[in-house]
């Protein structure tokens, strides 16, 4: 399964193109919104092309690396301490910080990647059309 928000944004600014303005738009909800056969094709064809130039690598590299620099930020919960420290009528309460799992760092996901354009390219081109939902 992949992020389907950083997908559908690489796919309108790469492709936008084969999409016209309602695809674009309607593609960031899960509404229904209907992708033709032809534009499902283009965009499966589009998408091994970027795939072949590299294109989707040197995206996906980017993310890669914002995520690592993400991870060595302080949690933003707990600014990097690992425990929250609250007020109880008996004291104060240590607990472990449940934002970063007592890490002190922020998670850094891969919001894309490379395997997940070409899962959706390969989709694109056997679905014959298909519905966002
Ligand atoms: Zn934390």
């Amino acid at each position: 399964m992949f992020l389907w928000w950083p997908l559908w944004e690489f796919v309108c600014r790469e492709a936008g193109d084969i999409l016209d303005k309602t695809d674009r738009w309607n593609g960031c909800f899960n509404q229904g919104h209907y992708i033709s056969k032809r534009k499902a094709s283009a965009l499966a064809e589009r998408l091994e092309t970027l795939l072949r130039r590299r294109v989707v690598s040197a995206e996906a590299g980017w993310h890669l690396r914002r995520a690592r620099r993400e991870r060595k930020k302080n949690c933003r919960v707990c600014h990097g301490r690992r425990v929250l420290v609250q007020r109880s009528d008996s004291g104060r309460v240590r607990t472990r910080c449940h934002h970063c799992d007592g890490t002190g760092r922020r998670r850094g996901v891969v919001k894309f990647r490379t395997a997940w354009i070409r899962e959706f390219a390969s989709f694109c081109a056997s679905s014959g059309g298909f519905r966002i939902d």
